[in-house]
């Protein structure tokens, strides 16, 4: 997707760039506009955080703090240009994020924000004790301002200029982000994780990477604000701190960048009218605006849980969606000969508990055949998909592609080999449209990283990538709502979609569960017309499914599974005769 600058951006930053100049350089509005700014870049990451990727950090007033004691302190102590100790200062939120992270990350849940918590608790007491370096609550003082091309930004107005330089350039990174393979990956992985590793998404890797990116975002943030105010001390970085800000997304809205942006201005904007009204009212100092911001937040929670943003959006135009065009991605080469053997499955079963859901199944898969496996409701037919994608460990048995073995490989591994699935409930994310749930099928198969695509370095990537990824909505017949969020489509359309998101990886294997079932019976002919042609471009399918007349109508052979274990196996005709399947399924059916 281009960066569409619309008229009201523009606007936007127009005016941002304009107004200062209407006002006197040390105007109280500049002084709080460069706040609003601070803010902002810790909310950016904050939506980086939480509204892309699902995570809470109650650690970024920390990670502030580490950049901005790193550059105060070298700026003073050693005479640094803070240019040179703005990467410095990061450097040291960024050590402090991968260690954090990689400690916590992995750990779901409640885990993650609990820690950030202790964490940030415990470098505000470090900051506070450690007197012979930070001078303790006291402070630092003759931190230097910031020069550039020799001219010192010593008044808010210029401050004001650098400060919002930075958000701006926090904006574009992050709207970059968002719409690259990077960025839906982080949505996939918030929404549903076993989904995101079916197409090739290590979920773990990307959610320490986006901690990561948080901690810089609070770093600049932290490196701005030392500068601007030229005194330090552990006041600013405290968890309360880090709360504000939270309450500053939330309240904007954490899911889209100028809620965020929106947020910050909001608290900035109340603290500094709280500051005066609130002491008045209670008749003593002290920080008051804690309750307030409570308060602020169970509101918004009440009435806006997702914050002001997308009750100010729309009343916005929107910009209209370009259908992708273009050519898609390199395709991967065919390699191998008909016939031969692409995945074999030996042997495998698997209890849950005490129950035997698949019992010693062995079937082999050949080149440029359709197979399917059948069989009554529970009969094990989805935990054998599981188990060949590794979702499921088998309890014994091997599973072997090309001749390697499968087991122990993560999910994401077993995509990246050449194996596409759907699942026999959906695994779309509904707030996403339904070009981009097809779009994350070509994520194993695009290399830009977090950084290129931040860059924009990923234009002509990405372009292939819609590109292939609106290719295989044609194929499916879904193209037609490209634009759509997925949330409003019917359960048949739902299992297309997922078929598209799978072709749009480029399989050499593709595992279909159930794919038919909701379809009508236009649809379903279609259907086994899209096989067929895929079939023919060297496309190897395993499919299961219970219509009877499709499956017979379709495929070169049948497995047909009974209770776990394997009733008998051959041709559709061969097994449409064989009287145990008759008696035990076709039976049944009839
Ligand atoms: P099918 O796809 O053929 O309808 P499944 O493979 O979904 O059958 O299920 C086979 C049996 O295993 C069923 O009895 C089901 O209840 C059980 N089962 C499947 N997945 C799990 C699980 N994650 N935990 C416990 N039992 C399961
Ligand atoms: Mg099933």
């Amino acid at each position: 997707m281009k960066l569409q600058l619309s008229p009201i951006t523009l606007a936007a930053v127009g005016m941002l760039l304009l107004l200062p100049l209407l006002l006197p350089p040390s105007s109280f509005y500049l002084t709080v506009g460069n706040y609003i700014a601070f803010g902002a870049l810790v909310a950016l990451g904050l939506y980086l955080l939480t509204g892309l990727s699902g995570m809470t950090s109650f650690g970024q007033a920390a990670f502030m703090g580490l950049a901005a004691y790193t550059s105060a302190l070298l700026t003073i102590g050693q005479g640094f240009s803070p240019w040179l100790t703005l990467p410095l200062g990061v450097l040291a939120a960024v050590v402090g994020a991968v260690v954090l992270g990689g400690i916590t990350a992995r750990l779901k849940g409640h885990y993650l924000p609990l820690s950030t918590i202790a964490w940030c608790m415990a470098l505000y007491i470090v900051m506070g004790s450690w007197i012979g370096l930070t001078g303790g609550h006291t402070g630092l003082r003759g931190i230097p301002s910031v020069s550039v091309f020799g001219w010192s930004l010593n008044d808010s107005r210029s401050y004001f200029y650098l400060a919002w330089f930075f958000v701006l350039l926090g904006t574009w990174t992050a709207w970059n982000l968002t719409n690259s393979r990077i960025g839906r990956a982080m949505r996939a992985s918030k929404g549903d994780a076993v989904a995101a590793a079916s197409f090739g998404v290590n979920p773990a890797v990307l959610k320490l990477q986006v901690f990561v990116l948080s901690a810089i975002y609070a770093g600049v943030a932290g490196w701005l604000y030392v500068h601007y105010q030229k005194f330090i001390n552990p006041t600013p970085f405290s968890l309360e701190a880090s709360i504000k800000y939270l309450i500053a997304a939330v309240a904007g809205g954490v899911g889209s960048i100028p809620g965020v942006i929106l947020g910050s201005g909001l608290v900035t904007g109340l603290e500094e009218i709280l500051k005066g009204l609130l002491p008045r009212i209670f008749g003593r100092t002290g920080n008051y605006e804690i309750i307030a911001y409570g308060l602020i937040l169970v509101l918004i929670l009440m009435f806006a849980p997702k914050g002001l943003w997308p009750f100010l959006e729309r009343y916005l135009p929107k910009a209209r969606p370009q259908n992708p065009s273009g050519r898609g991605l390199p395709g991967r080469l065919a390699s191998g000969k008909p016939g031969e053997v692409l995945l074999e499955v030996d042997n495998l079963s698997k209890s849950f508990g005490g129950l035997l859901a698949v019992n010693g199944i062995s079937f082999q898969l050949r080149r440029g055949e359709i197979l399917a496996l059948i069989g009554p409701n529970g009969a094990g037919k989805s935990t054998c998909f599981n188990m060949i994608t590794s979702v499921y460990a088998p309890s014994q048995g091997t599973v072997r592609f090309k001749g390697q073995p499968i087991a122990g490989r993560m999910p994401y591994e077993v995509h990246r080999l050449g194996i596409a699935r759907t699942f026999q409930h959906p695994h779309l994310f509904p707030e996403m449209t339904v070009l981009e749930n097809a779009a994350l099928g070509t994520y194993a198969r695009t290399r830009r990283g977090l950084l290129a695509s931040m860059l924009g370095f990923n234009r002509a990537e990405e372009a292939a990538a819609l590109a292939e990824a609106y290719r295989a909505l044609e194929r499916v017949g879904l193209a037609h709502l490209a634009h759509q969020k997925a949330d409003g489509l019917a359960i048949g359309q739902l299992r297309l979609l997922e078929i598209a998101r799978a072709l749009a990886s480029g399989p050499e294997v593709l595992l279909l569960d159930e794919p038919a079932a909701g379809l009508r019976a236009g649809e379903k002919r279609q259907f086994a017309a899209l096989i067929r042609k895929l079939v023919n471009e060297g496309v190897t399918v395993l499919l299961v499914d219970h219509d009877m007349d499709l499956v017979m109508g379709l495929v070169d052979r049948v497995v047909v599974m009974h209770y776990g274990e394997k009733l008998a196996e051959g041709t559709p005709a061969e097994v449409q005769r064989n009287p145990r399947v008759i008696e035990a399924y076709l039976g049944e059916a009839a």
